[in-house]
């Protein structure tokens, strides 16, 4: 393959042991940059030093997960992510999930505030949403967000042409090699609208994963487009390097 670059848009690293070394693994896959995504307060902190001390290759959001939202943390939650938020490239991993047990009301109080924050601070959203999308995409759409990535597509094709049409993108993850659900989705967007990821540590068919692996959606997208691998790697970096505003000339090697 000829050289090319890719970002992992969609990682938590603050659930991997031996850090170091799976950068350096990721840095010999041609991954050129990792987005670290946060879960809550705690894993926000932690996200942040993990940025602050590899600058320039993992970029810091900071979020509140559904699965992590407790009615007793909501305002702690919120007050270190309207603290640090100028910090992030971007504001995630946040959304609604309506298999966890968090009632709903409680889940759309905090995404409404988040997204508030989202427009004062002009941060992109990244989007966790199950069982959920048709609210999420109202809820996002209604405040008028310019930026949001729905994380690893998986819902409804009818809605996705909506998501689209308002000008939204979506993320593909290593799940492309089994879900039709998500092979779906990635074949309906168009090239321009698609970034890659794998949701480290998520374990794919027994296999945890790592930024390495954005090389496996780059293919399994390559393979779903029938288009050439570097042609994939060249669009969604690009995708991504704007999405995220992370210049080009930032990354080491290019
Ligand atoms: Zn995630």
């Amino acid at each position: 393959m000829a050289e090319i670059s890719l970002i992992d848009v969609h990682a938590h690293l603050e659930d991997v042991e031996d850090l170091s070394q799976v950068l350096q693994e990721a840095r010999s896959a041609k991954v050129k940059a990792v987005i670290a995504v946060g879960f809550d307060k705690a894993s926000n902190r932690k996200i942040l030093k993990i940025a602050e001390s590899n600058r320039n290759y993992v970029y810091p959001a900071i979020g509140y997960h559904p699965w992590g939202i407790r009615e007793e943390e909501v305002a702690e939650n919120l007050s270190f992510i309207r603290d640090y938020l100028n910090e992030c490239i971007a504001l995630g991993e946040v959304g609604l999930d309506y298999k966890v047990k968090v009632k709903k009301e409680l889940q759309w109080r905090v995404l409404e505030t988040i997204l508030d924050l989202a427009l004062i601070h002009d941060k992109p959203v990244i989007l966790h949403c199950r069982f959920s999308h048709s609210r999420t995409f109202n809820m996002v759409r209604e405040r008028g967000i310019k930026k949001a990535v729905f994380h690893w597509y998986s819902g409804p094709i009818d809605l996705l042409e909506e998501i689209l049409a308002a000008g939204y993108l979506i993320s593909a993850t290593p799940a492309l090699r089994y879900s039709p659900p998500h092979q779906a989705a990635i074949k309906l967007a168009p090239l321009e609208r698609i970034l890659l990821e794998t949701d480290t540590p998520v374990v794919y068919q027994g296999k945890e994963s790592r930024p390495r692996d954005v090389l496996i959606s780059l293919e399994e997208v390559a393979r779903l487009k029938g288009l050439n691998p570097n042609v994939i790697a060249e669009q969604t970096t690009l995708n991504a390097s704007r999405f995220f505003q992370i210049p080009f000339n930032s990354f080491p090697g290019l």
